[in-house]
This record gives structure tokens, sequence and C-alpha cells, in this order.
């Protein structure tokens, strides 16, 4: 029977259909994914990307630069602003005004589930330096960092690189997220992301990992098959105030994801991204920030377009059970 389940944060209505399924292992994937020629990479140190690493922001084993064709940008110069014509009589436009950044590791070879714990720790101090650095200036009420591995994953190149999209805008998602968070505590008097915490420990049929600082599950109403979350155990709504220590935990447990994901689904494509608090709020009691892990290894037809409603065939507690078994 296809089940509807609700997104207990955002409201949102997902369908959970796993009779159209394959089972769980008829998502290995076949093939791993190949490294591209190091010598022609623009992102490995020597290459053409390297030119242009932020010096603050650079580490032993990480540099950051600006993306060359962003998203957002921090200024607008001269004639860009011209170069599109803004009917701003009818439709709503504006700049896109904010920052877009390509954080690379600068070992071409290295896969997510080869990082050591000290770089997946290096990697989130250099998003939490950029949040930081971005933070100062009043116009970025937004900052996301975000990682794509494999090319369904929307990953152009192969050399492992994170990126950082900073906006002037609050993200769709983050609005439902805070606003269903808002309600909740209003109903309740407690925070969602703490309900849930509590809730998955105590079930257990979707946890994953744990330790004294993070919590990892597949999540209820998901929108991927095998999507997973991190939650921080503590109550905190701000990435960039999360401790070194507590860094480490959290790389603890993402590596786990990563060299989960490679030993049950051979090498699959993945995102993975932070939702935190908008720099407009202060630290608040009902959000709570999050990393959310998204294989990528189906794509949405005309009914999840057309409806906003996600058909998932993979239950997240069969999902559970496939990626503990490595
Ligand atoms: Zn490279
Ligand atoms: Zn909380
Ligand atoms: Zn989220």
């Amino acid at each position: 029977m296809p089940q509807l389940r609700k997104n207990i944060i955002t409201g949102e209505w997902l369908i959970l259909a796993p009779e159209r399924a394959q089972r769980p292992d008829d998502y290995i994937r076949s093939g791993r994914m190949k490294r591209s020629d190091k010598s022609k990479c623009p992102f490995c140190p020597g290459g053409e990307a390297f030119k242009n690493s932020i010096k603050d922001a650079e580490t032993e084993n990480i540099y950051v630069v600006p993306n060359k064709y962003p998203a957002f940008v921090t200024s607008i110069n001269g004639n860009d602003s011209k170069s599109y014509r803004v009917e701003d009589s009818f439709y709503f436009v504006k700049h896109a005004l904010g920052g877009h950044e390509v954080i690379n590791i600068k070992n071409h070879d290295l896969e997510p589930f080869q990082f050591s714990t000290s770089l997946t720790q290096e990697l989130f101090e250099v998003f939490q330096n950029r949040y930081l650095f971005y933070k100062k200036d009043k116009i970025n009420e937004y900052a996301m960092a975000i990682y794509n591995h494999g090319p369904e994953s929307g990953a152009t190149l192969d050399h492992p690189h994170a990126q950082l999209f900073v906006s002037s805008i609050v993200p769709n998602y983050i609005l439902r997220e805070l606003h269903g968070s808002e309600n909740y505590y209003n109903t309740n008097g407690s925070c969602v992301f703490c309900d849930m915490v509590k809730h998955e420990h105590h079930e257990r049929v979707r946890v994953l990992a744990e330790n004294d600082d993070f919590i990892l599950f597949t999540f209820f109403a998901a929108r991927f098959p095998f999507e997973m979350w991190v939650l921080p155990k503590q109550h905190e709504s701000q990435f960039e105030k999360v401790g070194k220590d507590v860094l480490k935990n959290l790389a603890i447990i993402l590596n786990k994801v990563f060299v989960m994901l490679d030993k049950t689904l051979n090498d699959p494509p993945f995102n993975f991204f932070i939702h935190n608090l908008p720099n407009t709020m202060k630290s608040c009691s009902f959000y709570h920030w999050h990393i959310e892990i998204t294989p990528r290894l189906s794509n949405y037809g005309g009914y999840e377009l057309g409806s906003g409603n996600v058909i998932d065939i993979v239950a997240p507690e069969k999902a559970a059970e496939f990626l503990k078994k490595e």
C-alpha cells in the first residue's frame, strides 16, 4: 500500500510507494566513477584556478577561489547590470548579490570515502571561516555550503571540491523549514529537530550511527532514496558557532556516511548541504542547524515536478537496514 508521509518540519507530503521499486540492491552502481587526468585539471594546485586562491582562506589541505561562473556576485560592476533587459514594471527582478566560491581539496585523487577525519574537519572549519567572513556584510542574508559528488549530482569537474553559495535572499527550502519549525515550537513548546533526535534515538529503525554530538539516520519523509540527515544532539541554530571538538565528531560521522555509501551502493553520486539559520536572525530556539545527504539514484518525473510531491520508492527503514549491512 502506498503511504503518504508528512515532513514534520515543512509539512510537505511525500508519497512512499515501495511496490513500484526494485529492491535497495537494484540501486548499486555497476561501475565506479573514473577520475579525470590530473595534468589537465584546473583545480589542481598549479592549475588555472589555484592562481586565484584567496590567501586568507587557504589551509594546509584546502584552498578557496571565487567561482568563475558565479550564481551570486559580490558587486555589480559597470555594464553587467545592463546585460539583460529588466522588465521592472511587471515582473520582479533584483541583482543576484552575495558570493559564490569553490572550496577545493588540494589532493586531486581523494574521493570523499577516502577523506581522513582531520581533512573533513578542516573542510568544515573552512566553511565556518567563510560563513563568518560573509556574515560581516549585511547584504548577505544566507550562506550555504554544499558538496556535489559525481556527474549526476551536478558536479562538472571531478576534482574533489565543495562550494559556498552566499545570497542576498533566504533560500525557499529554508523559508519552509523556518516556517514549519516555528509553528511546531508554538504548538509544542519544543524544537522539532531536538524532538526528532530523541524520537530517532528511541525508535532506532532509521539510525545509522551516533556519537556524543551527532546522530545519523535515514529521513522519514525522504525526497531521495537513501536520503540521510545528520542532526547535532545539542540544540544550536547556528553552524558557525560550533566548536572544533564538535566538528571532529561531525567529521567522524560524515566519513561514515561516505564509506557506507561507497561500500553498499558502489560509489553513488550524492550531494550534501548544510542547513543553517539565516544571518538576518539571532540564534533561536526553534531552528537547529543540520546536514542533509542526498544520493542521486533516481530522477524526478512529471508528477514530482507538477505536484511538488516526491514519490520515494525505497522505504527509509529498508534503506537504513541496507546501508548498515556493509
Ligand atoms: Zn585536480
Ligand atoms: Zn533543537
Ligand atoms: Zn533541512
